[in-house]
């Protein structure tokens, strides 16, 4: 029997198409699994959760009068008063600091807008390029008007729900066109359901709502679609041998990882220290070489090479394949 067939860049292409897959773009894309799913007469359960997300409304910074480019990066609207907290969004010591009160962030090594990190204050990402016209300004200010939002948002199960040997995540939200974040590991799961149907019977693959932000910031503020599918399923992960998630692939080669660090950015259950022993992340490059991309525009299909993701779908299956 030969494999069945999957395009990888065709279907992530489908998939960034609705982005930012954020509430909305995230609906639509949930639409568009579902679809897919049924149109190949697949099986598969819905999970539905509610959700409150930050939506920008308006997001303005001026320096000495001239607009410069920005993204709302907070769960709050208000005033940036002036230029006094310009910051590395990679420098998470920040985050939780309130004291601060608002902020002007950058990712130092990009070269676009990125959206790394989220405040409670009010706070504006701008692109590397733009910091020295902020440094070099007389005045500045900015606005930020959220709207949080509130929406059911759905995890979308396939294969064995009732007593899986392995559970296999990835996160279908993003922040911006998320090509490699995470479009890339939606691609990979979904390729495993497609060409490896008797992995079915063993495994549960589920494409993960709301990974990226929700206002469900206990203990965290990513990763609510995570802890939605845990408090449902708590005695099929605790059963279970072995738990995966893909998360940003394609642009390199991708390996396994199982420390602490590594699973907390992207898979924060409630009990994650519990359930750390069988958690195993499938991913590429999670450091240096991808903040180039991190949560920006430049994170597009032009970035993902299929020769990886043949390479990680080979290892998922590997993976799959060993537990008994
Ligand atoms: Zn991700």
């Amino acid at each position: 029997m030969t494999t069945p067939k999957f395009d990888h860049i065709d279907f992530i292409k489908q998939i960034v198409s609705f982005s930012p897959r954020q509430h909305t773009g995230e609906i639509k894309t949930a639409d568009f699994l579902e679809n897919y799913l049924k149109k190949r007469k697949i099986d598969f359960f819905v999970q539905k959760f509610k959700t409150t997300v930050p939506v920008e409304k308006k997001v303005i910074l001026k320096a000495d009068d001239k607009n410069i480019p920005c993204k709302s990066t907070c769960f709050v609207s208000g005033k940036i008063p002036n230029k006094e907290n310009l910051i590395s969004s990679l420098c998470k010591d920040f985050q939780y600091d309130e004291q601060i009160g608002y902020n002007i962030n950058f990712n130092p090594s990009c070269k676009s807008i990125s959206c790394a990190c989220f405040y409670n204050y009010p706070a504006v990402a701008i692109a590397g390029k733009d910091v020295n016209k902020i440094l070099n300004a007389k005045k500045v200010e900015g606005f930020v008007e959220i709207k949080p939002t509130t929406y059911t948002a759905r995890n979308i199960l396939v294969g064995n729900k009732t007593s899986p040997k392995v559970i296999c995540f990835a996160h279908y939200d993003s922040v911006l066109t998320g090509a490699w974040d995470n479009a890339s590991g939606v691609s990979t799961i979904m390729a495993s359901i497609i060409q490896h149907p008797e992995t079915l019977e063993n495994a549960l693959y589920v494409f993960t709502a709301n990974e990226e932000m929700s206002y469900d910031k206990d203990p965290v503020y990513w990763c609510k679609g995570f802890r939605a599918f845990e408090e449902k399923n708590l005695a099929i992960i605790e059963k279970a041998k072995r738990i995966i998630v893909v998360d940003g692939v394609g642009i390199s080669p991708s390996y396994w990882m199982d420390k602490y660090e590594n699973l907390k950015s992207t898979i924060f259950f409630r009990q994650l220290k519990k359930f750390m022993p069988k958690i195993r992340r499938l991913g590429a490059s999670t450091s240096k070489f991808a903040q180039y991309l991190y949560h920006s525009e430049l994170d597009t299909i032009k970035q993902i090479k299929k020769k990886h993701l043949i390479q990680t779908c080979h290892e998922l299956h590997k993976e799959i394949s060993k537990i008994e």
